[in-house]
């Protein structure tokens, strides 16, 4: 089957990439196919912490988050042992939290409803790019694509096959969810609040634990779970579910009660390859933010900078996607993933305890500078042309 554009993925990298070319460039409706190897509503292993960006990428598709089930913190905090930063949003949530499986089942939706064929429970195996175009094997037959996207996550076939020997970048995650509050503590204090603690750093665990208030099928619940960038993986560290084993218990929760799951995120780093001739990643597949592994609102605006690349690559009738690179790092999204980078780089490779607490504790106001600067807003930018 012949396709011009054929997306392989249709998690929100993919579909936010149909969704901008649909938006920018309606007359390729049609000739643009998304292969899904799961079936909507699939599981997605995800916090589902959509910031600020996220949603003004949506509401600029003309899409609403807040038809999706979702549960809103009014308050983030950013903690060192349990005290810190705290942060609000004039007039709004901080953070919303949905479900990836409902999250993701709705973006489809709205996908398929703008005209795009999704064709879900169909594995790519292989794909063949050439002079010509790119042969796309899959477990369902071959696919001849004049262009096709990389959207199929950290651990994606696209990535490995074009850039087999490149050095990947990935944070180690674990993930649980337990009932919303404790019999022995209440914790009725936490319920509009999301927290991040930044306390395993000192003991070489580059990241946080953190927990939300989420729902599943809309029964309140709380998502834990605890990120490693493994910027210090050459140094002793406790085993991964350690300090999230100390955290639940801190507040009356017994980790080993609960599944534990886990999976990578790969992250963005400058060094990232983004596309050969024929072929772009979106999304995971080049890098999610490495100081959170925040990378919905990522995938998202990946899929703006994508569409604009592949609408101007069709006009020219030249498929080299050499300017991609360039195009992501000059966009908001790419500057952003940089100051990203670059903070991950101080803030985990500081890792003394004194450090910690300056930073959480004591620099409040240059963090929350810091963050409104180079962190948040960046989508801002790239929604502008
Ligand atoms: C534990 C955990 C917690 C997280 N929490 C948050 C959070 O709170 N907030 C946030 O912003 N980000 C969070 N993230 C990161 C976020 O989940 C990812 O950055 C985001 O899902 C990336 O989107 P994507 O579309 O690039 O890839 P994915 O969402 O991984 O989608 C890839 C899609 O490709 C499909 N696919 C894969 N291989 C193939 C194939 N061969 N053929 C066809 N289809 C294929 C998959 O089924 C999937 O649907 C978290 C990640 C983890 C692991």
């Amino acid at each position: 089957m012949e396709k011009d554009i054929l997306i392989i993925g249709g998690g929100p990298s993919g579909l936010s990439t149909a969704l901008h070319l649909v938006k920018l460039a309606p007359h390729l409706t049609d000739r643009i196919l998304i292969l899904e190897k799961e079936k909507y509503p699939r599981l997605k292993l995800c916090a589902g912490g959509l910031v600020l960006d996220a949603e003004n990428i949506l509401q600029a598709l003309g899409l609403d988050a807040s038809e999706v089930p979702h549960v809103d913190s009014e308050t983030i905090h950013f903690d060192f042992a349990a005290k810190g930063l705290k942060i609000r949003v004039p007039k709004r949530h901080a953070i919303r939290v949905i479900r990836r499986d409902e999250f993701d089942h709705w973006l489809a939706k709205k996908t398929e409803e703008r005209g795009v064929e999704i064709r879900q429970g169909v594995t790519v195996k292989k794909i063949t790019p050439s002079e010509q175009g790119v042969l796309v094997e899959t477990d369902q037959g071959n696919f001849n694509a004049a262009i096709v996207v990389g959207a199929d996550g950290s651990n994606g076939m696209t990535r490995r096959s074009i850039f087999p020997k490149d050095p990947v970048y990935t944070a180690r995650v674990l993930e649980v969810i337990s009932p919303a509050y404790s019999p022995a503590h209440g914790n009725q204090e936490r319920e509009h609040t999301a927290y991040f603690d930044f306390f395993p750093v000192p003991e070489n665990i580059a990241g946080y634990v953190w927990d939300f208030p989420t729902q599943v099928h809309g029964i309140p619940m709380r998502c834990w779970g605890v990120y490693d960038t493994n910027l210090l993986a050459d140094q002793k560290r406790p085993a991964l579910k350690d300090p999230l084993a100390k955290e639940m218990k801190r507040l009356g929760f017994d980790l080993n009660a609960h599944e534990i799951k886990g999976h990578p995120i790969r992250w963005y780093s400058p060094q990232n390859k983004a596309a050969i001739p024929r072929v772009l990643l979106v999304g995971d597949a080049v890098g999610a933010d490495v100081i959170f592994g925040e990378g919905i609102s990522i995938a998202l605006g990946y899929g703006n900078i994508a569409a604009r690349e592949i609408v101007e690559s069709l006009r020219r009738g030249e498929f080299s996607f050499r300017g991609y690179k360039r195009r992501l790092v000059r966009s908001g999204l790419g500057q952003t993933l940089f100051a990203r980078w670059l903070v991950a780089q101080i803030i985990y490779t500081l890792k003394w305890r004194w450090f910690q607490f300056l930073l959480w504790r004591i620099l409040q106001p240059v963090v929350i500078f810091v963050a409104w600067t180079f962190i948040l807003n960046w989508s801002k930018k790239d929604l502008q042309h």
